[in-house]
């Protein structure tokens, strides 16, 4: 065989082989353009050789001729290629350069089938023969189509349009890409463009075209940029790997279970740590129902909720819920999420982190219970205070309801006993007993141990209460204690007997602050008013001496006391307690005398 016939098919033979391995590649992948600008150019290349090849072995010039008109296609669909891929991986600019130039192309190439005997000549008189590689091949003679300089022109449009791309691909910093793929484009197109000048406008005589050389150059620069940037993702895939490795370790060290959500095939991807914080074995396929179906029954709907919300606000969510482990055992999740959403503002996928905070809890719930007893101890304490009063307001009604009993003895022993009296008397009985009974229960519900238990309060029965319980210290103190509680007041939020604690505590020091001032000045205020934006605010003031300035806020800490007999917790305990249902305990003293206490308490509703 021949050597022209040789390497002109081994020319085609790579392309073909080149564009049969990229195209699977552009197919799996139809993001890659330059992949399939590549292909083409590969596949045009080929058929280019082969029809050269005809053309270099031609003996008839018709035939010669007809060739060299059908050898057009190929070349408008590599100028097409060519244009395309300058255009995706090169910084192209000026894309009107390139669509000018396919357009004179395409109008040349129905110039081809229409004009002369092709494109190139209106006639050709003769073929030479060349000697080319040691062998005789034809070249071609004739008279040059005048329309040839349409097609030539389209060229150079292109040829101005991958410089001007080089250009910017240079400016924009990559510049090995710009030398190496931007020149090299370039080059090979104009090389091409003058061999053909030269050759089909006469000016070298009887020399034959070899564009496949140039075009097989084209095919070799796009194919560098490929594998340049094959290798330089798999670099990219490697750094990724590393960096995922790396974060991994991070997270395992700080306990971070992490985990992926795909939304549209609900589908989770999480580490071995998040697997083993929600009880998943290695490798179990995990979606969302079977997340949730780990979530405590109760947590449930405000975890949810919370992921409904981060997606309708486009931004992230934080959430703490119980997780119910296959074994029964109970676990505590905190978890920090966010959403990304595509281009269109569609959900595609949650990602976050977990961590086990289990033992946080439950020192929190211990925290809870010690601050429930100190309470509870507290209440027993100032029971203690107000013991032997309280003992005189049950020891009252019952001596009533002795004296009673014995003056009904007394009625029923006459010969005619008046049943009037004797019902009278009876009722005073049950009314009495109704009175002990009171302040019994009332005294009970105080020292009962219990769980924190919040419900719609009425002020005025709670502050009822309290002065119920107090009336009797109140009144062997000489104090007066006054209260003032509008009818329209709405109802609270909070724990029943809490609330009394804290104004039992509030009233008991109000109290002890009048002692040694003299019986006309000695009162008590409790006030509830609505207020405008924190629900009910309950003040005690009264008209002792006041608190040092300095002292204000000393007072509410533990064990700050100034009394002989004093421990210190009852106005620690109280802001305690207030902090609880969401207000603030404060302390200030009054214009003329004494001071105020205040606190809010949230509206039920
Ligand atoms: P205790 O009653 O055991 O002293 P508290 O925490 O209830 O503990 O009170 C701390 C201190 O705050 C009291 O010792 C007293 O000095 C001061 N205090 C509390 N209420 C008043 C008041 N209404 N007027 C003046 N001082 C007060």
């Amino acid at each position: 065989m021949n050597p022209v016939t040789v390497v002109w098919s081994m020319i085609a033979a790579a392309c073909l082989t080149l564009a049969a391995v990229h195209l699977p590649v552009w197919w799996r992948n139809r993001e890659a353009r330059a992949t399939l600008a590549f292909t083409l150019a590969a596949t045009s290349t080929a058929a280019i050789a082969i029809l050269e090849l005809q053309l270099l072995n031609s003996r008839s010039v018709a035939a010669y001729a007809e060739t060299l008109k059908w050898g057009h296609v190929p070349v408008a669909l590599m100028m097409i290629s060519l244009a395309a891929f300058a255009y995706h991986y090169l910084d192209a600019d000026w894309p009107w350069l390139a669509i000018g130039g396919l357009a004179l192309r395409l109008v040349s190439l129905v110039l081809d089938f229409t004009t002369g005997v092709n494109i190139n000549y209106l006639e050709i008189t003769r073929l030479h023969d060349f000697t080319l590689l040691g062998e005789r091949v034809a070249a071609p003679e004739g008279v040059p189509n005048p329309w040839m300089a349409i097609a030539q022109l389209g060229v150079i449009l292109l040829a101005l349009f991958l410089a001007r791309a080089t250009v910017m691909t240079w400016r924009r910093g990559r510049r090995a890409v710009a030398v190496f793929v931007g020149c090299s484009l370039t080059f090979y197109l104009a090389a091409g463009a003058c061999q053909a000048f030269l050759v089909y406008w006469g000016l070298v005589p009887a020399a034959p075209s070899t564009l496949s050389l140039f075009s097989l150059g084209v095919v070799v620069v796009m194919g560098y940029a490929l594998s340049v940037d094959l290798l330089r993702a798999r670099r990219l895939v490697l750094d990724l790997r590393e960096r995922e490795e790396e974060a991994n370790l991070a997270a395992d060290a700080a306990n971070l279970g992490i985990w992926t959500r795909y939304i549209a095939r609900d589908e989770i991807r999480a580490s071995d740590k998040w697997r083993e914080l929600f009880g998943f074995r290695p490798g179990e396929q995990v979606g969302t129902d079977q997340v949730l179906a780990r979530i405590h029954v109760d947590d449930r709907a405000t975890f949810a909720k919370r992921l409904t919300q981060a997606a309708r606000e486009h931004g992230g969510y934080q959430s703490e819920f119980r997780l119910v482990l296959p074994d029964g055992r109970l676990r505590w999740i905190a978890a920090l999420g966010r959403i990304d959403f595509d281009a269109r503002g569609r959900a595609l996928r949650s990602r976050g982190a977990c961590i086990d905070i289990t033992a946080r809890k439950n020192t929190e719930q211990e925290m809870l219970r010690l601050r429930q007893d100190i309470a509870h101890v507290s209440r027993v304490s100032v029971m203690g205070q107000l013991a032997s009063n309280l003992a005189h307001e049950i020891n009252q009604p019952l001596g009533a309801i002795l004296r009673n009993a014995e003056a009904a003895t007394l009625i029923l022993q006459k010969p005619a006993p008046d049943l009037q009296e004797i019902d009278a008397i009876l009722e005073d009985i049950r009314n009495d007993d109704q009175r002990a009974g009171e302040v019994v229960d009332r005294m009970r519900t105080m020292l009962r141990r219990r769980e924190l238990a919040m419900a719609p309060l009425d002020c005025g029965q709670v502050l009822g209460d309290v002065a119920a319980l107090l009336r009797a210290d109140a009144a062997a103190r000489h104090v007066g204690l006054e209260l003032a509680v509008p009818a329209d007041l709405p109802a609270v939020r909070g724990d029943r007997v809490q609330i009394q604690q804290v104004l039992l505590n509030l009233i008991l020091n109000a109290m002890d602050a009048l002692d040694g001032l003299d019986d006309q000045s000695r009162f008590v205020a409790v006030t509830a008013r609505r207020q405008e934006t924190q629900g009910v605010e309950i003040s005690v003031a009264d008209s002792g001496p006041g608190i040092p300035a300095d002292q204000l806020e000393r007072i509410f800490e533990p064990f700050v006391t100034t009394k002989t007999q004093g421990i210190g917790m009852g106005l620690s305990i109280s802001r305690g307690i207030v902090e609880t249902h969401g207000g603030r305990l404060r302390a200030e003293n009054n214009a003329g005398r004494g001071a105020t206490f205040r606190f809010t308490l949230p509206l039920a509703g």
